[in-house]
C-alpha cells in the first residue's frame, strides 16, 4: 500500500426530511446565497423545504447554473457572492451544481483573473467561502469531495481543478429528491459513480486489500440495483443504496493508498467540451475501450475484477480479462447508455480534435503510470469508434 493522509470533514446528513435539519449547520447570522440550475428544485419540492428550513436568515439566489457548470455564469455568481458579502453558499442540485459552487467559493475570494483556478490548479486557492450542499442528483461524489470541474465554452475547455479548502461543510442526501430525475440521469448516475470506482481500482495492484474490497462491494452494489433503480423510481431503498454508493465511490476511501487512473474522466471531458456529451455518456464510451487497449499493463486488476465482480472462472488471464470488459460494456449498454463514439452521431473525424485538445490541455501523460500518451488516447478512441 502507498503512503496517504486521508482528509474528509464533510458532514451528511443522509435519509428522508433530513433538508429540515439545514438550520443547524448553517451560521445563525450568516447572509447566505443559495444557489441551483435550472429549476428542478422548483418543480420537486426541494427549494421550498430549503427554504423553510433557512428560517429568518437573509437568503439571496443565483439561478441558472447549467449542467458543465459555465465559467462565466460562475464568475457572475462570484462577483455576486462578493457585492452582497455572502458568507455561506448553499448548493442545490446535482454535480454541476456542487461543482460550480466549489468554483464559486474561491472566486470569490481570489484577487488575480479566476481563470487561473482553471489553468493553475487548486494550489492558487488560498481561501474560500464556506459552503454546504442539497444533493438531488447522485453521481460525482462532488458532494463529499473537494474536486469540481468547470467548463469555458469559449474555449471549448473542461478542466478539473481541487483544493482542501473545497469540502462542502455538510451535504444532506435525501434520497426522496431523487424520485424526479429524468431516466438519462438515473443512468448517468449508476455509469459515473462505476467509473469513479474503476478509475481508482482497475489500477496497478499495490496490495490494498481492504480499499480493493471496497471497491469490489461498490462495483456489485450498482451491478445489483442500477436496474432496480431505473424500474422502480420511487423505491426508497434502491434510491438510499445508489445515493451512499455515488458519494462512496468519491469520498477519498477506496483511492486511499492506491495508484488513480482518471484517464478515462480525462478524455471524456474533452467529449463534453467539443460535442456536448453528458458526462457519463463519455465514461461509458471511453472505459470499455480504454481497458481493451491497456489491458496487458492492467491483466492482474483485470483478472481479479473478473473473477471477484463478475464471478468468472473459467479460461485464461486473458480471456477473463476479455469477458469482464464486454460484461462492463454489456452493463452499460443494457442501462441504456451507447458505448460507442457513433452512437452519439459522431464519426471518426472527431478524433483528431479531441487528441489536439487533449496537448492544448497538457493531457498527454494521464494514467496510474502516466504513460497514456496522446499516441495510446488516440487508440482508446479508436477502439471506442464502433
Ligand atoms: P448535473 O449536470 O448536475 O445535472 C443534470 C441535469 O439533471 C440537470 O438538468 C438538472 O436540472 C437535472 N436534475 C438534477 N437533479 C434533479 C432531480 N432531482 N430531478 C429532476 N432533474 C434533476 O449532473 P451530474 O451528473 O450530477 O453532474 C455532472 C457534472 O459533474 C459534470 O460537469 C461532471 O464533469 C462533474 N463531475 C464532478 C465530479 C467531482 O468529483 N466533483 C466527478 C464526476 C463528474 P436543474 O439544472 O434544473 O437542477
Ligand atoms: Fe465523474
Amino acid at each position: 500500500m502507498n503512503n496517504f493522509s486521508f482528509y474528509n470533514p464533510t458532514k451528511i446528513l443522509f435519509g428522508e426530511g433530513q433538508i429540515a435539519k439545514i438550520g443547524k449547520e448553517v451560521p445563525e447570522n450568516a447572509r447566505v446565497m443559495l444557489a441551483y440550475g435550472g429549476g428542478s428544485i422548483k418543480k420537486n419540492g426541494v427549494y421550498d423545504q430549503v427554504v423553510k428550513a433557512l428560517g429568518d436568515r437573509l437568503v439571496s439566489e443565483f439561478s441558472g447554473i447549467e449542467a458543465n457548470p459555465e465559467f462565466d455564469t460562475l464568475c457572475r455568481a462570484a462577483e455576486q457572492v462578493k457585492a452582497e458579502d455572502i458568507d455561506f453558499i448553499l448548493a442545490a442540485g446535482g454535480g454541476s451544481v456542487i461543482d460550480g459552487v466549489k468554483f464559486i467559493a474561491a472566486a470569490a475570494r481570489y484577487d488575480g483573473d479566476p481563470w487561473d483556478i482553471l489553468t493553475k490548479g487548486g494550489k492558487v486557492i488560498r481561501s474560500a467561502v464556506p459552503f454546504g450542499s442539497v444533493l438531488t442528483l447522485p453521481a460525482t461524489g462532488s458532494e463529499m469531495n473537494s474536486g469540481s470541474v468547470v467548463t469555458r465554452a469559449e474555449y471549448k475547455a473542461k478542466l478539473p481543478f481541487g483544493s482542501p479548502l473545497l469540502y462542502p461543510q455538510f451535504s444532506v442526501l435525501d434520497p426522496v429528491t431523487t424520485y424526479t430525475l429524468p431516466v438519462r440521469q438515473v443512468i448517468n448516475g449508476v455509469i459515473d459513480p462505476f467509473t469513479h470506482v474503476m478509475e481508482q481500482y482497475l489500477t496497478y495492484p499495490v496490495g490494498a486489500h481492504l480499499q480493493d474490497r471496497l471497491a469490489e462491494a461498490i462495483l456489485q452494489t450498482l451491478i445489483e440495483i442500477g436496474p432496480e433503480a431505473l424500474a422502480q423510481p420511487e423505491n426508497y431503498e434502491v434510491r438510499a443504496n445508489v445515493m451512499w454508493c455515488a458519494t462512496m465511490a468519491l469520498n477519498g476511501l477506496i483511492g486511499a493508498g492506491v495508484p488513480q487512473d482518471w484517464s478515462t474522466h480525462m478524455i471524456g471531458h474533452e467529449l463534453t467540451a467539443l460535442y456536448g456529451l453528458d458526462h457519463a455518456q463519455t465514461l461509458a464510451v471511453v472505459l470499455p475501450a480504454n481497458l481493451r487497449v491497456r489491458k496487458a499493463d492492467k491483466m492482474p486488476k483485470l483478472v481479479q475484477y473478473a473473477e471477484r465482480v463478475w464471478h468468472i472462472t473459467e479460461g485464461s488471464d486473458d480471456e477473463k480479462a476479455e469477458a469482464a470488459i464486454a460484461k462492463t460494456e454489456t452493463f452499460f449498454r443494457n442501462l441504456g447508455a451507447g458505448t460507442r463514439i457513433e452512437d452519439y452521431d459522431l464519426n471518426a473525424e472527431v478524433i483528431d480534435t479531441i487528441i489536439a485538445q487533449l496537448e492544448a490541455h497538457k493531457m498527454v501523460k494521464l494514467g496510474e503510470q502516466q504513460d497514456v500518451t496522446p499516441e495510446v488516447s488516440r487508440k482508446i478512441l479508436e477502439a471506442a469508434l464502433r
